[in-house]
């Protein structure tokens, strides 16, 4: 049998009632094979990253513990992604809005860069919203290659991102 492997999973959405989009990808997270949902943080709320024309992100990250390789695990990710009806734009636009995104953050120490997969997250150093979600489950993470996370929390640029009040929605 194989080892599960801790990973993490950055979830964002900014359409289609995007707590209830990021709520339901937490649920279906736990619900993957071969994957075990062990956390998840908070919600937070920031301006979006790009295009500035565009809702307010809310976003999260699950920590998982999985027997799927990474390359499984994104298809699966991707899957979830489709099956919340996320239609990517033809013209490859980045950072566009969208209804459901799944990066994976970090699959235990692996380093890896090919076309499909770079580990860890080429964003995850730089962006609040993926490093204070992380900082609240995981504050001892290592993450290969990078600073510790209070550091990179500290030298982070903007947009900043804030914890929801869940009580509003
Ligand atoms: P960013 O990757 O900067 O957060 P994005 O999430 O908007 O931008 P997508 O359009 O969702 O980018 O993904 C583009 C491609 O990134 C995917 O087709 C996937 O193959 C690739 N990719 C590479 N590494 C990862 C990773 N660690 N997690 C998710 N996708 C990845
Ligand atoms: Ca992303
Ligand atoms: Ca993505």
């Amino acid at each position: 049998m194989t080892q599960p492997i801790p990973a993490y999973i950055g979830v964002g959405s900014n359409l289609a009632d995007p707590v209830r989009q990021v709520r339901a990808a937490l649920v279906a997270l736990g619900g993957l094979k071969q994957t075990r949902l062990l956390r998840c943080s908070s919600l937070y709320v920031s301006a979006p990253l790009g295009p500035a024309e565009q809702p307010d992100y809310i976003n999260a990250v699950a920590a998982i513990a999985t027997e799927l390789d990474p390359e499984a695990l994104l298809t699966q990710l991707q899957d979830l992604e489709r099956a919340a009806g996320r239609i990517r734009a033809p013209d490859g636009l980045r950072w566009g809005p969208r209804v459901l995104d799944l990066d994976l953050l970090l699959y235990g120490m692996l380093r890896q860069r090919s076309a499909t997969l770079t580990l860890p997250h080429p964003g995850i150093g730089q962006r609040a919203f993926v490093l204070r979600p992380l900082l609240e489950i995981a504050p001892d993470l290592t993450i290969p290659g990078l600073s510790p996370l209070e550091q990179l929390l500290q030298q982070c640029p903007p947009p900043a991102a804030r914890v929801l009040d869940e009580d509003s929605h």
